[in-house]
């Protein structure tokens, strides 16, 4: 054992240098310290997670290490389960204190850290670890919590400084191996950049030009890729915190001018946290109904269809152009998200479980507390809110009229006039020989769209009506709501 008097900053979805609390306490003590990030085999092959996250977590690190290497300091990457990275460490050095932040996980890390907790427990190590945002650890109801927030949001940005580190390089057995970091290394250009330093870059040229129809574009899947804050992965992985955001949109000279946009950007700031607080009172949402009177409802989970809908192949071309759009981008806006969820579990009736591991591992800002949650609303299985199915033609006629984001990723269909692009199939043969076409090489549509819509809504609010269901409301009102009787928000 080296005698050597250490702390260690646990790194985790926190993955900047500013505005970071574990980063501040670890400078304020007396001791040296050092920063870790640990790629964990046994969460890394869990299934919610995907290639495309780790680059995102990867690359996010090397930028984190470029503003602190002029410090000797770097997060240093260890290829070890937590358990054991820990147990080396305190076997190695004299370890006093470990500081991070609170992690509103699902069951595997919230299993970790308490294993991680007993063992710090046992060799009389300290944990210290910081609140998430606006996420309160603990609370069984939501009394003073929109207070609590507000307070959070406007409290003082940390402001990190750096002391040269006198550390001499750290030995330890969890290199990272040489495939892994090759295939980390690597990053699909078509996915957002990571790092601090492009979040930054979004925000502002949000709050600059490109939110100022925000409000009027979010729902259209075209136009909302650039009227959208698109900070989504940033304040997944924490290359951003909420605070900040909050405080330079809130702060900033165009909220005057553009102030429907900007406040509906901050109220979505608040739904980031109300989501996670669900998770943080019940990550059973990952596996479970949130209402578990919804465990009964019987699904007929076609294979075929799941498999069209993962791919799309479905014969619907706004549903198939996001889910195509999403696998080469890594981002869909809130609507068409919704409107996936919705055909898959509605319209496909699939059981919400059997599709809800592909959007995680799509989505570059997966957040667990806001995915499952989210998930399950689009599914009706949460009993509190208003069930919509979205009938995707409609969605299409609305929200992409002249089938732009349509023929762009389903580009089968360019030739496709404009007044058929929403239902391809209606075109008879006299149809596409006056317009020149031979044929389409376009499934057809795999429902008859208007009979499963039919046949969904009679069987979802009919069992909304079950007392199973009714039952559970309550129980999630009394934990998820200001007055226990209100709307679940
Ligand atoms: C089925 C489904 C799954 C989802 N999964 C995720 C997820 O894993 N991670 C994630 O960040 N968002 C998720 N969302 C919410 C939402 O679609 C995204 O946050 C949003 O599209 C991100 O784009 P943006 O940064 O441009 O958002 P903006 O509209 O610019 O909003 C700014 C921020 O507010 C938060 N926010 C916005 N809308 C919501 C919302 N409805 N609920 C909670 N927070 C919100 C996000 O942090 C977002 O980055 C999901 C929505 C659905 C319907």
């Amino acid at each position: 054992m080296n005698n050597e008097k250490l702390n260690i900053v646990w790194i985790k979805r926190d993955l900047r240098t500013q505005d970071h609390k574990a980063l501040f306490e670890a400078e304020k003590s007396d001791l040296p310290y050092i920063i870790i990030y640990l790629i964990e085999p046994s969460i890394t092959s869990y299934k919610d997670t995907s290639q495309r996250h780790l680059q995102f977590v990867y690359h996010s690190i090397l930028k984190m290490n470029d503003c602190l290497s002029i410090y000797n300091r770097k997060v240093e990457i260890l290829y070890a389960e937590a358990y054991e990275a820990f147990s080396y460490f305190t076997e190695q050095y004299d370890i006093n204190t470990v500081f991070s932040y609170q992690e509103s996980g699902i069951d595997i890390t919230y299993t970790r850290d308490k294993k991680i907790k007993k063992l710090f427990h046992e060799r009389n190590i300290e944990w210290k670890e910081y609140q998430r945002d606006g996420v309160i650890r603990g609370i069984n109801n939501r009394m003073g919590w929109d207070e609590a927030w507000k307070i959070t949001m406007n409290s003082p940005i940390i402001k990190n400084v750096f002391s040269p580190s006198n550390t001499s390089n750290l030995q330890h057995p969890f290199l990272l191996p040489s495939s892994i970091k090759h295939s980390l290394e690597k990053y699909n250009r078509n996915l957002q950049p990571a790092g601090e330093d492009n979040a930054w870059k979004y925000l502002k040229s949000f709050a600059q030009d490109r939110g100022k129809n925000y409000h009027k574009f979010i729902s259209k899947p075209l136009a909302s890729r650039k009227s959208c804050g698109r900070i989504s992965p940033y304040l997944s992985w924490g290359n951003i915190s909420i605070k900040q955001t909050y405080q330079f949109v809130n702060n900033h000279p165009n909220k005057a001018i553009y102030g429907r946009a900007f406040s509906g950007i901050l109220t979505r700031l608040k739904w980031h946290c109300h989501f996670i607080q669900k998770f943080e009172s019940e990550s059973e949402y990952e596996y479970q109904c949130v209402n578990q009177g919804f465990e009964g409802l019987h699904y007929s989970n076609n294979n075929k269809f799941l498999e069209a809908w993962k791919t799309g192949q479905t014969g619907f071309p706004l549903i198939d152009a996001s889910m195509r759009c999403l696998i080469a981008t890594g981002w869909i806006n809130f609507r068409m998200r919704a409107m996936l969820v919705s055909f898959l579990c509605h319209h496909l009736d699939q059981d919400w479980r059997r599709g809800v591991f592909h959007l995680a591992n799509l989505f570059l800002d997966y957040e667990p507390g806001i995915h499952y949650t989210q998930f399950q609303m689009q599914a009706g299985t949460t009993g509190v809110n208003t069930v919509r199915i979205y009938n995707p033609v409609k969605q299409s006629i609305d929200h992409d009229p002249e089938g732009e984001f349509i023929k762009k990723w389903v580009p089968e269909l360019n030739d496709i006039p404009k007044r058929y692009i929403h239902e391809p199939w209606t075109m008879t043969r006299l149809d596409l020989a006056f317009n020149g076409i031979e044929s389409i090489n376009y499934p057809d549509p795999i429902i008859n769209l208007k009979e499963r819509g039919k046949a969904a809504r009679l069987k979802i609010y009919s069992h909304r009506k079950t007392e199973e269901v009714q039952k559970e409301k309550n129980r999630i009102l009394v934990l998820h709501t200001r007055n226990n009787t209100s709307k679940a928000i």
